[in-house]
């Protein structure tokens, strides 16, 4: 779809380093060495009840802070890792750093109720994938605190591979939700054989939800399916009191977006959830008197 094919090749761009970022990086630079030169961190951005704006949990999301280039998001450099191939060193980083930030701050499985991590299609790709992601999970004394966010591309492209090892995380307890949902075509035949318990409707669906009745459409659709076949829905990228309302209004469970909260370092997650009722108070009495 021209719309999303279009957003995904301006966020290679968007920096202000302009336009050869993907080719440098490339050619100069070892993300290997981030790890090592502790260049990388977490920020956690939470997600609400749409219903009561109650905290339901927070995705982790990673940051790069590189030397020369400054703050650089991971739509660029993950899949730099994942053609330099240590994806799997990232995804190591970030299970053990967010479990461990958010355990020591005694806030996971307390005022957090889910941790979601993104993985990449190519977390799914050895045989010993499942071995690997059970490694990761050692430290965590719960696993149905964890989810797993997976695109629905990474999904299709190794289809049984990933439907067997998705089996035996579910069956560990682990929860998962399919990420940017709507931008792959799944259909409700491949979606009903996931053992999964959420999906995400892509932010390019919610960017114009007041005005665009295509989206509108689109995102009822979503709902629809997803409600028949019991799935939990959030939307993503939520900045508007009328889209918070839009989905509210037809059933969608979670949202998440700059509206509520944007992501932040742990430290400030913890401050944040402190302070949250009051933080979401003036949302709450706009949507009361919206509604
Ligand atoms: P995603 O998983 O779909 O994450 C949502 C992205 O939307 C995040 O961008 C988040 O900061 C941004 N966002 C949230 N609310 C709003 C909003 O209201 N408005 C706008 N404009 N943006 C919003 P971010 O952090 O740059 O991450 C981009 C993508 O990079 C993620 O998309 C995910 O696919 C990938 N990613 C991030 N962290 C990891 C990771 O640890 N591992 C892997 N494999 N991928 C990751
Ligand atoms: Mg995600
Ligand atoms: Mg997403
Ligand atoms: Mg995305």
């Amino acid at each position: 779809e021209a719309k999303n094919l279009g957003h995904g090749q301006l966020r290679l761009y968007d920096h202000f380093f302009g336009e050869s970022i993907h080719s440098r990086l490339r050619l100069t630079t070892d993300l290997r060495h981030a790890i090592e030169r502790d260049e990388l961190s977490v920020v956690y951005q939470p997600q609400f009840s749409a219903h009561n704006l109650k905290l339901t949990g927070v995705e982790a999301l990673l940051r790069w802070q590189h030397p020369q280039h400054g703050f650089i998001r991971p739509d660029t450099f993950i899949s730099l890792a994942e053609q330099q191939g240590f994806i799997r060193e990232v995804t190591d980083y970030v299970f053990a750093k967010s479990i461990r930030e958010l355990t020591e701050l005694e806030l996971l499985g307390t005022s957090i109720p889910r941790l979601s991590i993104n993985v990449s299609a190519l977390d799914f790709a050895d045989d010993d994938c499942i071995e690997l992601f059970y490694r990761r999970l050692e430290n965590l004394h719960d696993w149905s605190l964890l989810q797993l966010e997976l695109t629905e591309t990474a999904v299709i492209n190794n289809f049984e591979d990933t439907l067997r090892t998705l089996k035996m995380l579910r069956e560990a307890n682990v929860n998962l939700s399919i990420d940017d949902f709507g931008t792959g075509y799944s259909s409700l035949s491949i979606l009903r054989r996931l053992p999964i318990h959420e999906v995400k409707i892509d932010r390019s669906f919610i960017r114009d939800l007041q005005v665009d009745d295509d989206d509108r459409t689109i995102v009822r659709t979503i709902l629809a399916m997803a409600h028949s076949l019991n799935l939990r829905v959030v939307g993503e990228g939520v900045e508007q009191i009328e889209q918070l309302l839009f989905l509210q209004e037809h059933g969608c469970h979670d949202a998440q977006g700059y509206l509520l909260a944007k992501p932040m370092s742990a430290q400030e997650l913890a401050k944040f959830l402190q302070q949250e009722p009051a933080a979401l108070d003036e949302i709450r009495s706009q949507l009361r008197a919206k509604s």
